[in-house]
């Protein structure tokens, strides 16, 4: 039976950072570390797998007087460490996004790219709260950093100069999430964060603005969505894989962010696989230590049970075949079939529409597969078969049945060619396209139809 005495209690918030590349996604999130790290104790942040936890009372350390940690029962944030839009479509949970909430990491000089928009599109379909972080104030021409302040008063201390140019290029901004249909404007003028897209000016580099940005978020997560934030701690953990690693003395392992319940070490888990849902028992958790230990120490620190949000490592024996963005379903109350079943069912949900004639497409997760999916439904290519994992033999095979010229290809999102496939691709009729960006890959595919269609005429 269930222990009901701990149930509704509020987990944490999970924040995914997104953005076009090199914008700052990755200075962001190690300043949020960082500075998290300078402002709590020696150690009691601690990066945890795939995601990282910062406690209320650390971020009330750093915004001061932006914030009154009195107004707030959420226990803090836990931010995914994996940027970009790529992993915020691998966190998936009964069907939608898993992050609850979103920063979308906008240049300030650069304005929206090309992965902008599609980071808006996902956060537009899955109905994603989020904030724009206005990054790379400090490049401005005569900035002069003011430690310590909010960035409200630090852009009021700045030459007029300086002012009048970050002013044109955060309404820029502005004025370009409204043409994608969202109304924004800078943070504190902001009165209603569900109507509005609230605007953080910020840097990276000088964490100017980094303490506005957990507070914005950290309100946001409060006022709207504390209600879904209630979990029954006790009940059985619910996650969903982030990685599968190998690590030596534990063979493949998986990273899980856990958004549900417990997990207990010795629990039976069912982990969505490749081909059937993997049924096994945890052997180990584990959590690294400390950044200042694992410099001296072996990384990983074993523990009892890990309570939602929360990122951990499960070691445990057959999860080569696991895949990321499957759930996670602890065993408990329920018999493993059930279990089994609900995972089948949660992956069928994602099952992408097929054709008999279309290109084959590979992905690295179920949240990027899908998204494949769906930027090729816009753009009505037909799919002949789509699957998680890098391109085999038999995909080149799959490919090649395809009967008409411009489908002969597979398309390969964040994946690589396998060496015994190799030979396979030279000696078939078969197109490979391999990106990192949806957009690109579905694009260097039209740009090869039209140029076969082209040199038909
Ligand atoms: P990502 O590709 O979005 O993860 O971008 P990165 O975090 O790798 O940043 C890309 C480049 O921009 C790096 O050279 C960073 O040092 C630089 N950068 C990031 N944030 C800032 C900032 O706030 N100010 C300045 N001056 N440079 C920054």
């Amino acid at each position: 039976m269930t222990d009901h005495t701990h149930a509704d209690t509020l987990r944490t918030p999970i924040v995914a950072v997104l953005g076009h590349v090199d914008h700052g996604k990755t200075s962001l999130l190690d300043t949020i570390r960082g500075s998290a790290v300078s402002e709590g104790e020696a150690g009691a942040i601690t990066q945890h797998i795939g995601a990282t936890d910062i406690p209320l009372d650390t971020i009330s350390g750093m915004a001061g007087e932006l914030i009154d940690p009195s107004d707030f029962d959420l226990p803090g944030l836990l931010f995914i460490d994996t940027p970009g839009h790529h992993s915020f479509s691998t966190l998936r949970a009964r069907g939608g996004a898993l992050a609850d909430i979103a920063v979308l990491v906008v240049d300030v000089n650069d304005g929206f790219q090309p992965q902008t928009e599609e980071a808006i599109d996902i956060l537009r379909r899955t109905g994603t709260p989020f904030v724009v972080a206005a990054n790379k104030v400090d490049t401005t021409p005569g900035w002069n950093p003011q430690d310590g302040e909010p960035i409200q008063k630090s852009m009021d201390a700045q030459s007029e100069r300086a002012k009048s140019m970050l002013d044109e290029n955060l309404y820029e901004i502005i004025g370009q999430l409204s043409d994608a249909g969202f109304s924004a404007d800078l943070y504190w003028r902001v009165q209603d964060f569900q109507k509005n897209i609230g605007v953080v000016p910020l840097s990276a580099l000088t964490a100017e603005g980094v303490p506005d940005l957990l507070t914005v978020l950290m309100g946001l997560s409060q006022r709207f969505m504390k209600e879904e934030m209630a979990i029954d701690v006790t009940g059985p953990g619910e996650g969903t894989v982030l990685e599968v690693k190998d690590e030596r003395g534990f063979g493949a392992t998986v990273d899980t962010v856990v958004y549900d319940g417990v997990i207990r070490n010795g629990d039976t888990v069912v982990v969505g696989g490749q081909n059937e849902p993997i049924v096994t028992e945890i052997r180990a958790l584990l959590r690294p230590r400390p950044l200042a230990e694992i410099r001296t120490e072996k990384q990983f620190e074993k523990v009892g049970e890990i309570g939602a949000a929360a990122g951990v490592k499960i070691a445990a024996p057959d999860l080569d075949d696991a895949m990321a963005g499957a759930p996670v379903r602890v065993v408990r109350d329920r018999t493993v079939d059930q279990v089994v079943e609900e995972v089948k069912a949660e992956l069928a949900e994602i099952e992408v529409e097929t054709s008999e004639n279309g290109v084959v497409v590979k992905a690295d997760t179920l949240g990027s597969l899908e998204a494949m999916a769906n930027a090729l439904r816009e753009a009505e290519v037909p799919i002949l078969r789509a699957e998680v994992g890098d391109i085999a033999p038999r995909d080149i095979a799959v490919a090649e049945t395809a009967n008409q010229d411009e489908h002969k290809a597979i398309l390969g999102f964040n994946v690589d060619l396998l060496k015994n496939a190799e030979s396979d691709l030279e000696n078939a009729d078969v197109k490979l396209f391999k990106n990192e960006v949806i957009y690109q890959l579905v694009e260097d595919y039209e740009r090869y139809v039209e140029e076969k269609q082209r040199a038909q005429q």
